[in-house]
């Protein structure tokens, strides 16, 4: 299946690392122009070193205040890949309220936000677009020491059919991707420990983590007109794990 973007214009969130830096070059090798969006300006340096034609923006996505002066010259945007997320894990009876709003501020209400920026610009321009929230597994799935994770994912999991219902009429299409575990930075942060990745991938019934490519290739589908009658959709990207 080919997939083109020629023509539009796409933006990332949390494009400095991992999924989503891989998004933004699958995204430049379709054809888009892509803004760039993260919070370390020294992967945004490399990642400008490696692919010259983007737009970089650094920007802390967790200061709405910021955020929104950042991203109001952007311009038009066809195409948003909310990525950004944080990962903090804490047993359930430590979860302290520093972590429980860093991580809903960038998880929850800064995906919210950016997407409010851009549908705007999408819905005044009449020209549709499409959303891809980057979720997880876990927004469905209760995993040891994950409750505020598991609680933002679940969260942007109800907002993706929201945005859905609300901005379908605008011609513009949302869907989520829920991968399992991928072996990013974040990925580490959790799975690195054999004795946590030997039963999580005993659950998984491909008997694997996901790729980076995998997710990537799924938010390529869900960007993309292949995906024209989708929308509403939470699309799991975890060898089987949510089915069983
Ligand atoms: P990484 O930690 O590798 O990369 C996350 C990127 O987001 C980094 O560039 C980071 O920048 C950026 N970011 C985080 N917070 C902010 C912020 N406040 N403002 C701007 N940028 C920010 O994560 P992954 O690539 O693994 O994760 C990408 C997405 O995939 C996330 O939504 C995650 O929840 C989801 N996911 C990941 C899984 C995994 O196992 N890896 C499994 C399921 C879902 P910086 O480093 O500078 O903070």
């Amino acid at each position: 299946m080919e997939i083109t973007f020629t023509g539009k214009r796409a933006l990332v969130t949390g494009a400095g690392k991992g999924i989503g830096r891989d998004a933004v070059k699958a995204l430049l090798k379709c054809g888009a122009q892509v803004i760039a969006v993260s919070r370390t300006q020294a992967d945004l340096d490399s990642l400008t070193a490696e692919c010259p034609s983007i737009t970089p923006v650094c920007v802390d996505l967790a200061d709405w205040d910021s955020t929104g002066k950042a991203l109001q010259d952007v311009g038009p945007v066809d195409l948003l890949v909310n990525n950004a997320a944080v990962a903090t894990l804490q047993p359930f009876l430590e979860v302290t309220p520093q972590e429980f709003d860093k991580s809903f501020s960038v998880n929850v209400k800064a995906a919210l936000h950016v997407a409010q920026i851009i549908a705007r610009g999408m819905k005044s321009r009449g020209s549709g677009g499409s959303i891809v929230n980057v979720s997880s597994q876990a927004s469905q799935c209760a995993l040891q020491d994950h409750a505020v994770y598991c609680a933002t994912k679940g969260a942007l999991d109800m907002l993706t059919k929201v945005m859905a219902l609300e901005l379908g009429p605008h011609k513009i299409r949302v869907n989520s991707v829920n991968p399992t575990v991928v072996m990013t930075a974040m990925g580490r942060i959790g799975w690195s420990d054999p004795m946590k990745a030997g039963p999580m991938m005993s659950r998984i019934p491909l008997g694997k983590f996901a790729e980076v490519e995998d997710v990537v290739n799924a938010i390529l589908f869900l960007l993309s007109e292949k995906s024209a009658m989708i929308t509403g959709a939470t699309l799991p990207v975890d060898g089987g794990f949510l089915a069983c």
